[in-house]
């Protein structure tokens, strides 16, 4: 049989150096499998490709499914799209682990028993990139959350709980403020919960769920989570664990599987050979599992663990009278090599267990849906922005079967009632509501919007969902 084919990207900063220490640790090791470079990232931006990847190379990506890829830089502003969010995307990666642990008392760890996975759905919520401007004033982003992206990460978590015997799951949204979408989120994770009671499970409010985590990560065993606050609450973890360098991540698919570090390209320390290659590293060893090469990537997890436990550190993990020599990352392959075939003495290694897990969204049942009214959104800067007369422009048209509810500005009502002190942009959000409506009678109330010489920018229908109401109410209303 021929060996595993992956595809390599070196990436920028660090990335080169770092790709470089892990290849030659794997070439070391004389691991079977075979590998195809491609230049994906800051060059091929430069080169003009607004996705960082050329069209070219992904028959070849799509050809090996598996890549093990360094720090990408995404340029800043310019219409650039993160390479990383195209490949998640565009190869259906709906999983992202992170495994960060402590490795006390080798590496300096303020919390030393710490030892959290972080599950985060990877294609979803804010990261859908999907960003308007709507009027002079005002941007808008949509946070897209779906019931099937949902329960793909939420059943992953939970085999992935049961496949590494993992005790305990949490679930962290904001729900108690986004209640459609994290409210779905949090909802989902409660309905698959009764299919798996082995296990413990809790839900927390993100923002004490990160204090937490900073504070007594060992409280906690394992975490799922939306896009963003999955991001930034697994560079915390990193941290605290011991260095952002260490942690490796792995972004799977059903079809796919794409392996990285948790950092950056980190611009700031390239080429200067002092980069820790060890989140790379680890996500190489995870690589190797899903490719079913699991005695060569324990093989390699031991000798780095061994690395470690010698005192051989890179200056992010260096401390005096810890440490007992300083290396760059060059000298720190060179080290791991040297150790290929011994155990660690005190640290444990991670079990890691070949892939294997698919996960199909389970059908729904199907529900009636009930077009009940419609949020108009209006640009309108005029009259000091004086609510009053634009609601009253607006009482004087005829609406139809549809009623005029209410006025909202950022959120806040503020027709037909004064609603506090804050501060007015110029777009205004109107509510229409009424009894068994028809599209036209939205059509026909937005002629007579535009008639009146308002600025409609754009429309959302509102629905109920067997009788149950499918869209936010107005602060205040
Ligand atoms: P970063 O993770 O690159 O760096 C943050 C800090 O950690 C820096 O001080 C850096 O020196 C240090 N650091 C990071 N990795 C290290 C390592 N292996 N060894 C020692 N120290 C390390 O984050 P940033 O500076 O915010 O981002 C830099 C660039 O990386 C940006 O262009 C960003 O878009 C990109 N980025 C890419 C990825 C990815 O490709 N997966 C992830 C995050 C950021």
């Amino acid at each position: 049989m021929s060996n595993p084919h992956i595809v390599v990207v070196r990436g920028d900063g660090i990335g080169p150096e770092i790709t470089g220490a892990v290849l030659k640790i794997l070439h070391a090791n004389q691991t079977p499998i075979e590998y195809t470079e491609l230049e994906i990232g800051e060059r091929a931006y430069l080169k003009g490709y607004p996705t960082g990847i050329p069209p070219d190379t992904w028959e070849i990506i799509r050809a090996h499914r598996v890549m093990l890829k360094g720090p990408i830089t995404t340029p800043q502003g310019g219409g650039y799209k993160s390479v990383n969010v195209t490949l998640r995307k565009s190869l259906g990666l709906y999983a992202n682990v992170r495994q960060c642990r402590a490795f006390a008392p080798y590496v300096t760890s303020l919390h030393p028993t710490m030892d959290v996975v972080i599950l985060r759905e990877n294609e979803e919520d804010l990261y859908a990139g999907i960003e308007y401007r709507q009027s002079q004033q005002v941007v808008l982003g949509l946070k897209v959350v779906t019931r099937p992206g949902t329960e793909s990460i939420i059943r992953y978590a939970f085999e992935y709980a049961r496949a590494y015997g993992r005790k305990k799951l949490t679930c962290m949204t904001k729900d108690n403020i986004m209640k459609m979408t994290d409210g779905l989120f949090h909802r989902v994770f409660e309905e698959v919960a009764q299919e798996y009671p082995d296990l413990k499970t809790d839900h927390m409010i993100i923002d004490i769920g990160a204090a937490r985590l900073a504070a007594q990560p060992e409280m906690l065993d394992m975490i799922v989570t939306l896009n963003l606050y999955g991001d930034i609450l697994s560079d915390i973890a990193a941290q605290v664990a011991g260095s952002i360098g260490l942690a490796g991540s792995a972004n799977v698919g059903n079809d796919a599987a794409m392996f990285e570090a948790v950092h950056g390209s980190a611009p700031d320390i390239a080429d200067r050979d002092i980069a820790n290659p060890s989140g790379l590293l680890n996500a190489a060893i995870q690589m190797l599992v899903h490719i079913g090469l699991s005695d060569d990537a324990r093989r390699i997890q031991n000798a780095w663990l061994k690395t470690l436990e010698d005192g051989i550190h890179t200056l992010d993990m260096y401390r005096e009278g810890i440490s007992a020599r300083l290396v760059g990352t060059r000298g720190f392959a060179d080290a791991i090599i040297e150790r290929l075939g011994q155990q660690p003495d005190q640290l444990e290694s991670i079990t890691y267990r070949a892939g294997g897990i698919h996960i199909k969204p389970r059908p729904l049942k199907p529900q009636k849906q009930a077009l009940v009214g419609a949020d108009i959104f209006l640009v309108w800067d005029e009259l000091d922005r004086d609510p009053q007369i634009l609601g009253k422009k607006l009482d004087s048209l005829d609406t139809g079967p549809l009623k005029f509810q209410l006025m909202t500005n950022r959120g806040v009502k503020v027709y037909p009632d004064e609603g506090g002190e804050s501060v007015r942009a110029d777009m205004w959000r109107c509510r229409y509501l009424g009894d068994e409506i028809k599209y036209d009678d939205i059509l026909r109330l937005l002629a007579q919007i535009n008639q009146a010489g308002i600025q409609v920018n754009q429309v959302q229908n509102l629905y109920t969902f067997d009788g149950e109401r499918g869209y936010s109410l107005g602060q205040g209303e």
